[in-house]
C-alpha cells in the first residue's frame, strides 16, 4: 500500500463510487476492504443454485435517478424493468385470492399511499402513528399492505421508523433486475481500484492534519479518509475513533439502525412449477404487520428456485435460530400456500439464507431513521474537520438512503468533499505565510502599541 491523498473504508457501493471519483480527479486512493470481496451488501452468489441469486441488494430502484442503471448498460449488463412481469399471487387463509379480493387488495395499497402522502408528520412522529392519524388499519387487507411497507421494504416496523424520513426515502419504479446480479455489477465496477481486501479498519486518528488508519494491515496515512461502513457496524463500536466523534455525529449514527431482510433461495426438485409464472410474486394475508411471513418470487428468469425474504422481527428472530430453522421456516410459509404439494415441488437441501444480521461489517440489512430523528441522515453526511473525515453510505443519502443507487450518490459526494479539502489545503500551502510583522499589520492596524519584530518580504 502505498503514499495515498484519500483513504476508503469499504468498497461497497458507496466506497466503490468514491474511489472511482477520486481518481477521475486525479487523486490517489486506498480502498480498505474487511471482506475478500468488493460490493459490501451487494453480493451475487452464481454457484449454489445454478443461476445467479442477489443474496442482498436486488433491484436497481427508482431506477430514472439510479446513477448504477447507466453503469450498469455502460458496461454491456443487461437490465429488466421487473414492473412488466410483475404478477401478484396472494393467498389467504390457503386459497388464492381472487379477482375481487386481489382489487380489494391493490385498492388497500393505493388508499395507504394516498392518504399517508396528504398528511403532513408531526415533530416525531412514527410512520406507524402517521398510518393511524390518516385513518388507515382495521380494513381486511390493511395489516397486509402494512406489513410489506415495514418488514418487508424497509426492513423493520413502521412503528420504528420517522413518518418524515419513511415518506421522503419512499422509492418510485422502475425497479431493475439485472439477471447477472447487482454484486457481479458492483464487483465489474470495483475492478480496476486499488482496493486492500481482509483490511479490517480498527482505529481511525484524525487528530493531527493527515487521519491515520490501523489495522492488522499496519498503518496508512492520508489527508483525508472517507468511512462508508454500515452505521450498524459504526454503532457496535467496531472502528475507535480518536478524538471521539462529535456527539451530533455520534447521535447520528445510534439515530440510524438497520433493520433485516433475510433471502433465502429454494431450488425446484422436479418439474413442478406450483402454478406459477416467471417472476409471480407470492404473498399471503396476514392478520398483523409483524406477523412472520415470507414473501417470494417464483422462477425469476426462468430459473428454477424461489426467492423468498423475510424482513424484520421475524428476520432477527430466524438469523438467532440459524439457516436450516430460517429454511425450515420457509417451508411452513410455503405448505400455508401449496400444502404438501411445496415440500414435493421444492428441495430442502442445498438451499442459499443471506446471513446480514450475524455478519459483523454489516450487522443488518439496511437503515431507517428513528422517530424523530429525521434529521440523522444530514448530520452524519456533513464532512468534519475540513473534509478530512468524510462518511459516506447509504444511510447518508435524504431521498435514496437503503439503496444502491442512494450509496453511491453519497460516496461521489464525500469524493468531492475530500477532493475540495485537499485543493484548498494545497492553496493554503503555496499562500505566503504571514510573518509576525504582517500579520500585525493587517490583523491590528489602529493600535499604537509597536509591532513584533521580525522581517517581511515587502521589507
Ligand atoms: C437483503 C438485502 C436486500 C436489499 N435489497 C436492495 C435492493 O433491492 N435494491 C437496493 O438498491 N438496495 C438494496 N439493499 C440495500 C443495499 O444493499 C445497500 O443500501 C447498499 O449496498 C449499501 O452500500 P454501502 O456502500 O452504503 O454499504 P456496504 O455495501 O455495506 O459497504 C460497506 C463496506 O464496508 C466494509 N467494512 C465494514 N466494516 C469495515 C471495517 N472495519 N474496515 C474495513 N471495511 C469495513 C464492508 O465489508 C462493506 O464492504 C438490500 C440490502 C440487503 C441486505
Amino acid at each position: 500500500m502505498s503514499e495515498t491523498d484519500v483513504l476508503v473504508v469499504g468498497a461497497g457501493a458507496a466506497g466503490i463510487a468514491a474511489a472511482r471519483a477520486l481518481l477521475k480527479a486525479g487523486l490517489r486512493c486506498q480502498v480498505l476492504e474487511a471482506r475478500s470481496r468488493p460490493g459490501g451488501r451487494a453480493a451475487t452468489d452464481t454457484a449454489t443454485l445454478g443461476a445467479p441469486f442477489d443474496l442482498g441488494a436486488t433491484w436497481l430502484h427508482a431506477a430514472n435517478r439510479n446513477p448504477l442503471r447507466l453503469l450498469a448498460q455502460s458496461l454491456g449488463m443487461a437490465t429488466f424493468d421487473h414492473g412488466s412481469a410483475r404478477e401478484s399471487v396472494c393467498f389467504d387463509a390457503g386459497r388464492r385470492a381472487g379477482p375481487e379480493d386481489m382489487a380489494a387488495y391493490d385498492a388497500t395499497w393505493e388508499t395507504f399511499h394516498t392518504r399517508l402522502g396528504a398528511l403532513v408528520p408531526l415533530p416525531g412522529e412514527s410512520a406507524a402513528a402517521l398510518a393511524a392519524r390518516s385513518g388507515f388499519g382495521g380494513g381486511r387487507w390493511d395489516a397486509t399492505v402494512m406489513h410489506w411497507e415495514g418488514p418487508v421494504i424497509c426492513a423493520a416496523p413502521l412503528a420504528e421508523m420517522d413518518a418524515r424520513d419513511y415518506l421522503d426515502t419512499l422509492l418510485e419504479a422502475p425497479d431493475l433486475l439485472l439477471p447477472e446480479g447487482t454484486g457481479t455489477l458492483l464487483a465489474r465496477l470495483a475492478a480496476e481500484l486499488p482496493v486492500s481486501y481482509g483490511a479490517v479498519v480498527e482505529r481511525l486518528d484524525w487528530s493531527g492534519p493527515r487521519v491515520v488508519a490501523e489495522g492488522r494491515f499496519g498503518r496508512l496515512e492520508a489527508a483525508s479518509t472517507i468511512v462508508t461502513v454500515p452505521t450498524a457496524v459504526l454503532a457496535a463500536g467496531a472502528i475507535r475513533f480518536t478524538p471521539e466523534l462529535p456527539p451530533e455525529t455520534a447521535q447520528a449514527i445510534h439515530d440510524l439502525p438497520l433493520g433485516l431482510l433475510t433471502k433465502i433461495g429454494l431450488r425446484a426438485r422436479g418439474a413442478d412449477r406450483l402454478d406459477l409464472a416467471p417472476f409471480a410474486g407470492i404473498e399471503r394475508r396476514v392478520e398483523r404487520e409483524e406477523e412472520a411471513a415470507m414473501t417470494a418470487i417464483a422462477w425469476p428468469f426462468g430459473h428454477d428456485h424461489l426467492m423468498g425474504f423475510v424482513g424484520g422481527p421475524a428476520a432477527w428472530d430466524l438469523a438467532k435460530a440459524g439457516p436450516a430453522a430460517t429454511v425450515a421456516f420457509a417451508f411452513e410459509e410455503l405448505s400455508k400456500n401449496f400444502g404438501a404439494r411445496a415440500m414435493a415441488a421444492l428441495r430442502r437441501e442445498g438451499a442459499l439464507v443471506s446471513d446480514w444480521g450475524r455478519d459483523p461489517f454489516s450487522r443488518g440489512a439496511y437503515s431507517h431513521a428513528r422517530p424523530g430523528r429525521a434529521a440523522a441522515r444530514g448530520i452524519l453526511a456533513a464532512p468534519l474537520a475540513e473534509g478530512r473525515l468524510c462518511f459516506a453510505g447509504e444511510a447518508c443519502h435524504p431521498s435514496l438512503a437503503a439503496t444502491l443507487g442512494g450509496a453511491w450518490e453519497t460516496g461521489e459526494a464525500a469524493a468531492a468533499h475530500a477532493a475540495r479539502a485537499l485543493r484548498d489545503r494545497e492553496r493554503d500551502k503555496e499562500r505566503q505565510p504571514l510573518t509576525p510583522a504582517l500579520a500585525w499589520r493587517y490583523a491590528a492596524p489602529a493600535t499604537d502599541a509597536p509591532p513584533p519584530t521580525g522581517t517581511t518580504d515587502e521589507g
